[in-house]
């Protein structure tokens, strides 16, 4: 079999390319500064237009594979960065992993340091690739939104607050799948408590206690 794909910067373009349903694979550039309207002239579109083009990939089966995962390089530097803030390779590595329709990423390597490096991700414990600070940067405009980093956890209730905020954004988008997946999790929406504890570690502001109530009740109304 043979399969499609293409690269793009534009979500304009690549809209209309997922249009003519022949797609298999987008190569696409994608980093926190992209996504947040703060990068160069490759980051195009709003927030909410990338979003949501994430989201029909991962809707429609098409695999994206992210380019410019670090912005260049610029993001590692605080003298760089747009947000005057250094990230890490790995929070910029899981930051485009966790995006919907993510299946890699391909980061520049210009040796054999850049590759060992960029390997130890694998292995890598969850805090060096805790990419949470963003929401020191993120604009007013676009916080509340969950961006499945996971900086909430733990969730005594044991829910995958991330996981199930992503299925439940591809759903509302018309992902079957992605609703299909949220029904075999052993523990949904429905098991939260209200502790509040998200509400306090969420640095997106997503007021996600009462986000829970809200994706148990849109699966439950949808069962
Ligand atoms: S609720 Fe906040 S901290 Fe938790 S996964 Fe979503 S964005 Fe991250
Ligand atoms: S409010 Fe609900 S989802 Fe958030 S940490 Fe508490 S039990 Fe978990």
């Amino acid at each position: 079999m043979r399969r499609i794909g293409f690269s793009s910067h534009t979500p304009s373009v690549a809209n209309r390319l997922l249009d003519t349903g022949l797609i298999d694979l987008m190569m696409f550039s994608i980093n926190p500064a992209y996504d947040l309207e703060q990068g160069d002239e490759l980051g195009i579109g709003s927030v909410s237009e990338r979003a949501a083009l994430f989201r029909r990939c991962e809707t429609m089966g098409v695999g994206i594979s992210v380019m410019k995962p670090f912005h260049g390089g610029k993001l590692l530097n605080a003298r760089t960065s747009p947000f005057r803030v250094a990230m890490t390779r790995y929070q910029c590595l899981q930051y485009a992993l966790d995006r919907p329709g993510v299946l890699t990423v391909v980061p520049g390597v210009r040796g054999l340091e850049d590759l060992t490096a960029l390997l130890g991700f694998a292995a890598a414990p969850a805090e060096e690739k805790d990419y949470s600070v963003i929401g020191q940067f993120t604009p007013a405009a676009a916080m509340g939104n969950c961006v499945y980093c996971n900086h909430c956890q733990p969730c005594p209730a044991g829910i995958d607050v991330g996981l199930v905020n992503k299925y439940y954004d591809l759903a509302v988008a018309g992902d079957k799948m992605a609703a299909n997946h949220y029904q075999k999790l052993a523990v949904k929406a429905d098991a939260c408590i209200g502790c509040g504890h998200c509400d306090r570690r969420c640095p997106f502001h997503t007021a996600q206690s009462a986000r829970m109530k809200e994706i148990a009740a849109y699966f439950h109304a949808a069962k």
